[in-house]
């Protein structure tokens, strides 16, 4: 327990990067404007014991990342110097004051916390899921997620995504009604037993229009369910919902407990999407999760559907020394201290900005 000795946060970097993707993002987000490389930021404390902590900012759009990055370093790392980083909860409320307003300050937020969890593992030598509460499983089922393009390009991801032993399959639509009911149709004959989720990213304008795109493609596919069809509205979503015959999810329109409590007062969607930046951080996530399973909601420990973490996959080069294990159609947690993760410096130097 040496890192006990000394548990003073000393220092505090944000490095900004800008990772090249394997391929583009194209989703119902950004028609038009293809994001080829996501600018994303480390967060890295550092306590008087020489103890790291890694947290990451990430992401995607809108394309705040590198300004996330310089207002974090400006204005929260000198504030979280002379910190305890064994006090989950200080560290992060003060940044939760400088960053009121700030737009996307979930991400940089979250990073802090994700970093406090990772230096509090290694101080107590054990990984972070032990201080959240312990494992639930051993290993997860990831998800595969396809972007927009031609449909028979997206039949033939679907066939690999069944090949590799994807649990699930994602395809992002949104775009004109006649391409994504070919898109899906493809995708759906190339899915074997598997069946698609739908992400519109809110791209649909009215219920209506959503619900137009819904029918049409459970009339090609078994759909698993449709992901935030329209935008960030409780009672447009609602009004989906009451008219779909698949379930509805809520992406953009759960960030926090807060929305959360908004679309579960509205009745707005039967799934919630849940990511540990926009939560804010590792334990707020695990709060969504506590809220959505005191609605009943299928959740952890008993959550039946496969987990979106193919974001490792996606990547060029991975940042981190040793690459999470996703193989098999399984994602294997690590089991180092803390987070698990060494960074490779080689690459972060190279994709530094
Ligand atoms: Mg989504």
């Amino acid at each position: 327990m040496d890192g006990l000795r000394n548990t003073r946060i000393e220092k505090v970097e944000v490095i900004p990067i800008r990772a090249p993707r394997k391929e583009a993002v194209r989703s119902g987000l950004n028609p038009g404007d293809p994001v080829s490389a996501s600018e994303f930021g480390v967060v890295r404390i550092e306590t008087a014991a020489g103890i790291e902590g890694l947290g990451e900012i990430s992401i995607t759009f809108p394309r705040l990342g590198h300004p996330l990055c310089r207002f974090a370093s400006a204005r929260i790392a000198p504030e979280l110097i002379g910190e305890d980083a064994l006090a989950a909860g200080r560290a992060p409320a003060r940044a939760d004051r400088l960053l009121e307003g700030v737009e996307g300050g979930c991400h940089p937020r979250a990073a802090i916390a994700m970093a406090l969890l990772d230096a509090a593992g290694k101080c107590y030598s054990i990984p972070a899921w032990q201080l959240l509460g312990g494992r639930v499983r051993e290993r997860i089922p990831p998800a595969w997620g396809i972007y927009q393009k031609a449909p028979e390009e997206m039949a033939e991801e679907a066939a690999w995504a069944v090949r590799e032993g994807f649990s699930a399959i994602k395809l992002k639509v949104g775009r004109r009604l006649e391409d994504d009911v070919r898109a899906v149709r493809a995708a759906a004959q190339a899915a074997g037993d598997l069946s698609l989720r739908l992400d519109a990213n809110g791209a649909w304008r009215s219920a209506e229009e959503a619900l137009q795109a819904i029918h049409a493609f459970t009339e090609v596919a078994r759909v698993e369910w449709v992901e935030q069809p329209v935008p960030r509205n409780p009672d447009l979503l609602r009004r989906v919902r009451e008219g779909s015959p698949v379930p509805v999810m809520a992406d953009e329109s759960c960030r926090s407990l807060r929305d959360a409590f908004d679309l579960a007062a509205a009745r707005a969607d039967d799934v919630f999407n849940i990511y540990v930046a926009e939560a804010g951080g590792p334990r707020e996530a695990a709060a969504l999760f506590g809220f959505a399973g005191s609605l009943g909601i299928q959740c952890i420990p008993d959550l039946g559907h496969a987990f979106e973490t193919f974001g490792p996959l996606r990547y060029a080069k991975d940042i981190a020394a040793a690459p999470v294990r996703i193989e098999g159609g399984y994602l294997w947690p690590p089991e180092g201290p803390g987070l698990g993760v060494e960074l490779d410096w080689d690459v972060i130097n190279e994709y530094r900005v």
